[in-house]
This record gives C-alpha cells, structure tokens and sequence, in this order.
C-alpha cells in the first residue's frame, strides 16, 4: 500500500448559491447578470447615507423551498447579522448575512452512485446573504475595475457536514445541490458565470481515525473539474507533509488550475475576525408554520420525485430517468410530448440522443430547442409507423425542422422526399436480384455462418433501390430470405 492509500480524504462544501429574484435581497434593482457595468445601482446598493435595507419576500421563500427539498428544519425567528469587513467591491463595509439563526438547519442531500448505491450527505445549514461586487484585477494594467450590479443580489450559502470523502464525491453533491434548486426555478442553469462557487474545507486522516484532522479552506471554485483536482491535489499536499512529519496548518488557500496546486492566501493567525453583530437595520423576521406549509405546497416536483414517476409510470429506464431528471428543460419538453404520443421510450430516446447531439453541435441549451412539444411528437410517430427511418430522421429530417420549427414533420419529409416506400414487391424485387448477382456470398452465410454478411446484403439492396425503403421492413425480408 502507497503512503496516499493509507489516508482517507474529508470534505466539507460551503456553496454559495445564486438566487433567481427579480431585483436584489436588500434593494429594488434589477437581480439581472449581464448588464453593462454598474448599472444595477440604486443608492441603497451604493450604501449611501441614510439608506435602509428592506427585505426582498422572495428569497426568504425561496431558501425555505430549498430547505424543505433538502430535508431541512426550518428556522421560525431570523434575525440577520452584520458581517463586517473592508474591502472595495462592498460598499456598506459589511455584509448583511446569518450567523447564529439560519433559515434552515439539519437536512441532507442523497447522492446516487454509478452502481445504483446511494450516499447521504447530512447538511450543516442554509443560510441567506447578499453578495458583493465584483472586482477585476486583470483588465487593466494600472487600475483594478469594480462592478457593483453584483452586489446586493441574493445568496443562500448551503454547507454540508464533513461527509464527503473524494474530490470526485465532492464534485457529484456540488452537481447535485444544483438540480434541486434548478427545479425550484431559483438556481440558475447554466454552470459558471459565477452563479454558483463553492468552497472546499479539505482534510486527511489514517483510514479508521475517528478523530478528524485539520482542515484546509480551499476559495472560490465554480467548475467540477476544478472541485474536484483542488480537493484531489490539497490532499495529497497534506499527506505528504504528514509524511515529512510536519504539521498541516489551518489557513485559507487558493487553487491555481494551471498548476494543479493549491497555495496560502492567509493562516489563521491573520484569519480575518468579522464581529458579526445582529443588524440593526433588519427586524427579525419570523417564520410561522402556516408560511412554512404555504412555502411547500408552492414547490414544483422535485428531481427525485420525477425520477421516480418516470420509473413508475412511465417506464423509463434507470439511466433514462436520470439523464432526464438532470436536464430540466429536457424533462419539461418529455412531459408535454409524453401528452401527445404514446411512445415514451421513443421520446426519451430522441431527446437524449439526436437532439441533444444537434443541439450541442450548434451551441444551444435544451431550453432553446426549436422543436415544439407537437413537432415531436409528430416526429415520433411517424418514424415509430415506419414512415421515415429513425436514421434518415435524425440525419435530415430533424435539422431541417430545426430550421423550418413551424413545419408538420409529415409534410417535410415529403417534400424532401425522406418517407420510406413499403412496397414489398420492389424490395422482393431487388433482394432477389442482389441475392443472385452474389452466389459465393450467399453460401458464404447459408453454409459457412459468415452471419455478418447480412449487412453487406444490406447496402447492395439500399444502393440498387431508386427510393428508400424501410430498413426494418427490408432488413426483416433480407434474413427471411436468406435463411430460406
Ligand atoms: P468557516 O466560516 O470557518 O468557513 P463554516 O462553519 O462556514 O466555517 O464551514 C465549515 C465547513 O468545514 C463545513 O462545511 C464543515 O463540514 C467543514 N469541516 C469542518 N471540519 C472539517 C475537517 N476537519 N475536515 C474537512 N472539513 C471540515
Ligand atoms: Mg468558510
């Protein structure tokens, strides 16, 4: 056993968590990513003198949803605390957070393996903030540049219990947190464009140690790869100082992913003291049970809850409902066409496969797949008839419905001439006629088991016919014949 296989990697994730509001927690402008730089700022964003914070209702009830979705107890007096620190992309000089009454507490994310096992991962708490500007060091060579549209916009921060025992596990629950609150519509979709990051609290200890060793707070990283290699690399940091004999500080560190390593920001002797105090802008805000319960009969299906209505009702495999399950856009669009057309299977199978692919290939998201609910079912129907096959379908048919999204997928694949002829007389026909311009191929598969000749047999039929046949039509006369 290697020195790296006698220790075992704990995680513990701090994810900070974009909340979907129309305007900010603490002010009415917009809670919109992309607009020109600081554009999104009212006085009260600016911080300036006599300015009030008012509370945004929307995003105490969005972190309730999230709490419930995640097995939480929900906190019924909220009193916000101040979080104070200098820096220049927040212009109050705090942070308006939650320090000793989160709005959520307890809780837990089940993560799903690859083998179908299953891992609880407990959560410590959720708890509501607003966050900061934004500031950029490398656009300009004398000045550092401040955006403040970010500041003020909400933020739950979700952190876990020390549960996770693998980069690549931490990874898997920051992917999972996010579908949760995707389906709550309050997260958004899209990774990166910092609406989510999290930070990494790492340590290592001898496999069987009860005891944890010190933890390491790896900031700010926003993609799974990158969770996971920083985790992967802070570990092995540690062990081999452990190794060396040598003690694992308690700092804050950084990850570089061009070097795959992580290095110090500060240790804990400079740890930043915040002085959180109740803020007293803020009355507290309480929670009784009748909001709670309003709070949950508003939430959407969540994704276990599909996961498992597919499975049941509709019969989807496993891998289907989850791959599904993850992609809410591709869900909504399964669900409306699972309305139109009996053929579940079909449906999944073409959302999964050709049109994911056709979409990937030209840089679109399922939430901007041109086909209609109606335009696929339709599609589905007619290749499951055996009008148009399935691949003359999703070679041709379904990007020229992705240009033409108006059009009837039957009237298309008539005037592009992609509809299958059941003539069985003329597929007779040419089969006989390939079958005997090829004597010593036939034996071949008749008397020598070349078996595999039948996709020969296949392609001469398919290239001697002027129109197109139906390959499951033609493929089950070929054997027919063959085997006779
Ligand atoms: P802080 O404000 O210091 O970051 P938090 O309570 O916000 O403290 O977060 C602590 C995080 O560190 C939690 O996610 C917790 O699970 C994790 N954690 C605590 N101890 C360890 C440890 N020994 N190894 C790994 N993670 C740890
Ligand atoms: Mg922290």
């Amino acid at each position: 056993m290697n020195k790296y296989e006698q220790y075992e990697t704990v995680v513990g994730l701090e994810v900070h968590a974009q909340l979907l509001t129309h305007s900010k927690i603490f002010a009415p402008d917009p809670n919109a990513f992309g607009a020109a730089p600081n554009t999104h700022v009212s006085h009260i964003t600016l911080a300036h003198p006599g300015t009030l914070p008012v509370l945004n209702e929307k995003a105490v009830a969005y972190a309730v949803m999230m709490g419930l979705a995640t097995d939480c107890q929900i906190q019924g007096y909220n009193q916000f605390a101040r979080k104070n620190y200098f820096y220049p992309d927040l212009p109050k000089g705090y942070q308006i957070s939650q320090d000793k009454t989160p709005i959520c507490y307890g809780g837990q994310v089940v993560l799903k393996n690859h083998n179908g096992t299953t891992k609880t991962i407990r959560l410590t708490r959720i708890h509501l903030e607003e966050d900061a500007g934004k500031s950029s060091h490398d656009q300009h060579e004398a000045y550092s540049q401040i955006d403040l549209n970010r500041a003020g916009t909400p933020l739950i921060e979700i952190v876990s219990e020390p549960d996770l025992r693998s980069g690549e596990e931490a990874a898997t629950y920051f992917r999972a947190c996010a579908p949760i609150g995707a389906v709550l519509g309050y997260l958004r979709r899209q990774y990166g464009r910092g609406s989510r990051r999290c930070d990494a609290n790492v340590s290592v200890r001898k496999h069987g140690d009860p005891k944890l060793g010190q933890r390491v707070e790896i900031k700010n990283m926003n993609s799974l790869r990158n969770v996971k290699r920083a985790i992967e690399s802070e570990a092995k940091r540690q062990i081999d100082l452990i190794e060396q004999g040598e003690r694992v500080l308690q700092q804050t560190r950084s990850y570089d992913a061009d070097t795959n390593t992580t290095f110090a920001l500060r240790t804990k002797e400079n740890e930043d003291d915040y002085r959180y105090f109740p803020e007293p802008d803020l009355p507290p805000v309480v929670l009784t049970d009748a909001y709670i319960e309003q709070c949950r009969a508003t939430m959407p299906e969540l994704p276990q809850q599909r996961y498992t209505r597919y499975i049941e009702q509709t019969q989807l495999s496993p891998y289907d409902a989850q791959q599904l399950t993850d992609d809410l856009a591709a869900a909504q669009l399964f669900d409306q066409t699972a309305q139109l057309t009996q053929h579940t299977k079909a449906i999944a199978n073409w959302l999964l496969g050709p049109i994911r692919n056709y979409l990937h290939e030209h840089q679109l998201t399922m939430a901007q797949c041109p086909l209609s609910a109606q335009c696929l079912a339709e599609l589905v129907e007619l290749v499951e008839a055996g009008k148009v096959s399935f691949s003359t379908a999703a070679q041709q048919l379904l990007p020229a419905l992705a240009q033409q999204p108006n059009a009837k997928p039957q009237d298309l694949a008539t005037q592009l001439q992609l509809l299958t002829h059941d003539d069985n007389d003329l597929t007779a026909q040419i089969i006989a006629q390939v079958l005997a311009q090829h004597p010593d191929k036939v034996k071949a598969y008749r008397h020598h088991g070349k078996k595999g000749l039948i996709g020969f047999f296949m392609g001469e039929v398919m290239r001697l016919s002027t129109v197109k046949l139906d390959p499951k039509t033609t493929n089950k006369m070929l054997s027919e014949a063959l085997n006779n």
